[in-house]
């Protein structure tokens, strides 16, 4: 049996009482290790930690804080490689994109070291004589961090990343699909100068200890990303205790390829849209609304680059796509192709569970042309390399499908027409709009979040993070001399 990798809490690594093991999805018999189990008292021994630590750390000097923040990140970027394959070895997306998510982890830590010294507030004169007013923004206190498993590093830094840089402390609490990568970032992170307690990794499994932790009167904030189903939970939790939510969830993603659109950039955008991570991307184009007059010439050739693309063994040269995360999700995905069938969809190609030479859950990506928006496939999310395509008469039914649902993360256009695309632009009902581009894919430095049920809250990354991890305090100064 391998060691058992601990939790990070209030500047210690403990063991737990109990731990789970953690097996590679591309090759069921490599067990990757074992995990801590945090405890409940461990959990409020962390709390307790955070407290103190977030004033110790709200007192550092910008400076000081901006070089724990470069140190981070610069050890991310320089380790993307060896941190990369494992996050590869856990989640089971190919290596280039596991190597490529810490790399922008490490780029999430550098962009946020800078902010650290653009805190700059507001100062104003009062309505009333030798009265001046200063309005400046402090930590929010100790956050929550619940993230999820398809991307284990990423998401979980752009919400640490500026949760340090803005004066707060951290409480993360990692899918339990994904606990290594979630130490190999708790281990750099404990190496730095950091006040103890300041950063706490707590793994366990959602149900138990993330929603004792939610329903903490400790915490201050939580930023959570994952599912509709766990977010309404969580709201609840929450506002129980009026704590400062923000939440990413899940999304149901349109690109519109229209009759003037290069066919190229069309199916080179959907299959990276739906296919990049297996699909198990909160931004994926699992839903392709096609222009009838461009329908059957983009269908083949979809799926022809669909059927070529290779599944395999994340962590072999080559391949495109890797397993499913789980065989919970492989499940779920096999449930939802008998299900475009049974709702009366034509599986053009995939969609079939096949093996390969290690043991994984491997699927092919699948194409299911002939659907309606109305169906099931076209309504929830599913998670899978499953895109569902759909025939629209014109750019206006286009549009109307599009928004035609209560999640509202990306949407994307492919067209010529300058006109269509800016109309498109200004009237697609989604935090994020791509023109010419697939709906997955987003930087660090700019604001990322849905409408509907997508998200709730101020939005997360770029200088915008600032609202949430931060709270506006207005002090009125008077001079001392009589008017
Ligand atoms: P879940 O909602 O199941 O879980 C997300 C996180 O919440 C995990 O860490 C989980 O822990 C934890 N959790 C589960 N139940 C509770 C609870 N009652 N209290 C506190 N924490 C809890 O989502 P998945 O991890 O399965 O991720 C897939 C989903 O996330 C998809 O729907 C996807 O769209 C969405 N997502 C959205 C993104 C966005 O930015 N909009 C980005 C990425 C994913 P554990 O797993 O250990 O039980």
């Amino acid at each position: 049996m391998t060691e058992t990798k601990n939790n990070f809490l209030a500047g210690e690594w403990l063991a737990g009482d109990t731990s789970v093991e953690n097996r590679n999805p591309s090759d069921l018999s490599d067990v990757i290790g074992h995990f801590a189990q945090a405890s409940s008292s461990q959990l409020t021994k962390a709390l307790d930690a955070a407290r103190s630590a977030q004033k110790i750390w709200a007192a550092t000097g910008l400076e000081a804080r901006q070089t724990v923040l470069m140190n981070i990140g610069n050890e991310l970027m320089e380790r993307s490689a060896e941190l990369g394959t494992l996050l590869s070895r856990e989640e089971g997306k190919p290596l280039a994109e596991g190597k490529g998510e810490v790399y922008r982890a490490g780029q999430f830590f550098t962009y946020y070291a800078a902010e650290v010294l653009r805190q700059i507030g507001d100062t104003a004169d009062s309505v009333r004589p030798n009265i001046e007013i200063d309005v400046r923004r402090e930590p929010v206190g100790t956050v929550a961090i619940v993230s999820p498993w398809n991307f284990p590093t990423a998401t979980a830094v752009w919400k640490i990343a500026p949760a340090l840089a803005f004066g707060n402390a951290v409480i993360w609490k990692p899918a339990n699909l994904v606990p290594a990568s979630a130490v190999a970032l708790a281990e750099i992170i404990s190496r730095q100068d950091l006040p103890a307690g300041l950063f706490n990794l707590v793994m366990g499994a959602g149900g138990s200890i993330g929603q004792q932790l939610i329903e903490s009167p400790a915490i201050d904030a939580i930023s959570f990303t994952g599912s509709v189903e766990v977010g309404k939970q969580i709201a609840q939790s929450a506002i129980g205790n009026l704590t400062k939510i923000q939440m990413e969830m899940g999304s149901k993603n349109a690109l519109a390829v229209m009759d003037d659109g290069d066919m190229e950039i069309a199916v080179a955008a959907a299959l990276g849209g739906a296919f990049g991570g297996t699909g198990q991307k909160c931004t994926a184009s699992s839903r392709l609304i096609v222009h009838s007059a461009v329908h059957d010439e983009f269908v083949e050739r979809l799926a022809a680059g669909a059927a070529a693309m290779v599944v395999d063994n994340a962590l072999k040269d080559g391949t495109q796509i890797g397993p499913v995360v789980s065989q919970n999700q492989l499940d779920e995905n096999m449930a939802y192709m008998e299900l475009a069938k049974s709702e009366g969809g034509e599986i053009i190609c995939g969609g079939d569970r096949v093996s390969r030479d290690t043991d994984g859950y491997y699927m092919t990506p699948a194409v299911v042309a002939g659907t309606s928006n109305d169906w099931r496939i076209n309504k929830e999310e599913m998670f899978a390399p499953i895109a569902c395509v759909i025939k629209a008469d014109s750019y206006d039914e286009a549009l109307h499908l599009v928004n035609d649902t209560h999640f509202g993360l990306t949407s994307g256009i492919v067209t010529r027409d300058l006109a269509r695309a800016s109309h498109f632009r200004r009237n697609a009902r989604t935090g994020c709009v791509m023109v010419n581009l697939p709906t997955a894919g987003t930087d660090y430095h700019v604001p990322f979040g849905g409408r509907g049920s997508s998200s709730y809250g101020p939005r997360e990354q770029g200088g915008y993070a600032v609202e949430f991890y931060t709270t506006v305090k207005t002090a009125y100064i008077s001079s001392g001399t009589p008017s």
